[in-house]
């Protein structure tokens, strides 16, 4: 059965199917996390929305379980169902841009990278997250922290337009004039709903300059330090995005900021960071927007195996940096506020809007046999830090289940959520996601 709908749907497609030991199976099943290994039973390698729409409708009908796939950095592997039908979107990664109109079409399967280097030909850019070769689409479905948020909002609230395939294959779009319940669940809510096959991004002529400022203090004369940085990241201009990291175990702590726009502004706000106190190392640098926007490529490489916990923070008081500074693993502070908090709560998906601090704390080794340990020690660190946060961004979960799904979304965000999936997804076909449960199930 499995071998004859194959041959059928292989004849039928634009793009490619895959099945075991077929050349290019194993690098389409590879993800960024390299604890991710899972063998689907077949990947339909989409070329085309009608091969979406055929791999829904094959999947389906051999009531296989459906992964959904764009730049695969989901930590848990979640586009990867083992013995299912993966949806590889990745040879869907064209990037259109109307420079008059500022605007960006992007297919379902394309990276960050491919989205700023279009804009960047125009001048133009939108909210993308910090490294290239994330996924546009499972970023944006979560929400889309970048750098250009406090200034243009995430990146779920500068798409105009999407295009889905729902779980009956058939395409409908999403705006604010169309289905617009859906438009606000896919603002926020992840893949619960359908396969995204194009998104319409607005743009902002932010120009190709930016300044980044790093400080590096001795750990323990740190905790004045972050007192005084959380200070200025909440007075802070919206150009600048303020960020702290504190090495693992005592290690040295990071201040400084990120800033799109003209350098020499940027550059007033170093002397308060030096003022700070006596930084041991300090680096104040000028890439282009595209530079800063591969700046953590490497750093945040394929290969190795991670894992990593999340809070958003309302606030960061003195007890809060002192459980900062007692991390075992590496953990990092990125500010929202500005652009982020003005919309309202209710008009996305997307919640905890009022969060003044995103927190993480990551691990990444090579050893299979350190993984027990890695994984309780970034545990322990986030754990230290549950009496000071208010919910988590969906797409820094990690292996928390549902109790994660509502650190999410607030309950009356959730029976929002779930009446639209009853009304999408009533039998939970896209259920490897952070899953909104259908309330029949
Ligand atoms: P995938 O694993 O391919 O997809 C994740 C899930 O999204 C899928 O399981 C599926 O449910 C859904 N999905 C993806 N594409 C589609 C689609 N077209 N239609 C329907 N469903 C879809 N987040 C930020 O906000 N800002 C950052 O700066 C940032 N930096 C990161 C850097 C690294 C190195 C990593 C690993 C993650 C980062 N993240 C960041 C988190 C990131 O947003 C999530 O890991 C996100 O899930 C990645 O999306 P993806 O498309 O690459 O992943």
């Amino acid at each position: 059965m499995t071998t004859a709908t194959a041959h059928r749907a292989r004849a039928r497609l634009d793009g490619q199917l895959l099945l075991p030991g077929d050349a290019g199976y194993d690098e389409a099943r590879t993800v960024w996390n390299a604890m991710v290994d899972r063998r689907p039973r077949m990947i339909v390698r989409c070329a085309s929305v009608a091969d979406v729409t055929l791999a829904v409708r094959t999947a389906r009908e051999l009531d296989l379980e459906i992964g959904v796939r764009c730049g695969g950095h989901n930590i848990l592997g979640l586009a990867i169902p083992d013995d299912g039908l993966m949806i590889d979107l990745t040879p869907m990664g064209a990037v259109r841009i109307d420079g008059q109109r500022r605007l960006a079409w992007v297919q379902g399967g394309a990276l960050l990278g491919a989205l700023d280097r279009a804009a960047q030909a125009h001048g133009l850019a939108t909210t993308a997250g910090n490294v290239s070769h994330t996924g546009v689409g499972g970023l944006t479905l979560g929400g889309g922290m970048g750098w250009l948020a406090r200034q243009h909002g995430l990146a779920c609230d500068n798409v105009v337009a999407l295009t889905m395939v729902t779980a009956d294959g058939d395409v409908v779009g999403a705006s604010a004039d169309e289905n617009p319940d859906l438009f606000w669940g896919l603002r926020g809510g992840g893949g619960n709903f359908g396969v995204v096959t194009e998104f319409a991004f607005a743009l902002h002529p932010t120009g190709t300059r930016t300044v980044v400022a790093e400080l590096s203090f001795p750990a323990d004369e740190a905790a004045p330090v972050l007192a005084r940085w959380r200070d200025l990241a909440t007075a802070a201009p919206r150009e600048a995005t303020f960020t702290a990291s504190v090495g693992a175990g005592g290690g040295m702590v990071t201040v400084g900021f990120v800033w799109i726009g003209d350098p020499e502004r940027g550059r007033r706000l170093v002397p308060a960071l030096r003022a700070l106190g006596r930084p041991a190392t300090q680096r104040v640098t000028t890439p282009s927007y595209l530079e800063l926007q591969r700046r953590d490529d490497s750093r945040q490489g394929h290969a190795l195996r991670r894992y990593w916990k999340g809070h958003y923070l309302p606030g960061l008081p003195d007890g809060a940096i002192d459980a900062l500074l007692r991390t075992e693993v590496d953990a990092s502070l990125q500010a929202y506020g500005g652009a982020i908090a003005d919309v309202g709560d209710e008009d996305t998906a997307f919640s905890h809007r009022d969060t003044r601090f995103e927190y993480v704390a990551a691990t990444r080794w090579t050893d299979h046999a350190d993984d027990e340990g890695r994984i309780a020690a970034a545990r322990r660190s986030a754990a230290a830090l549950d009496g000071f946060a208010a919910g988590a961004y969906v797409n820094a979960l990690n292996d928390e289940g549902h109790a994660g799904v509502t650190r999410a979304y607030p309950a009356a965000k959730l029976a929002r959520l779930t009446a639209l999936k009853d009304a999408y997804d009533p039998g939970n076909v896209f259920h490897l996601n952070h899953n909104i449960r259908p309330s029949a199930r």
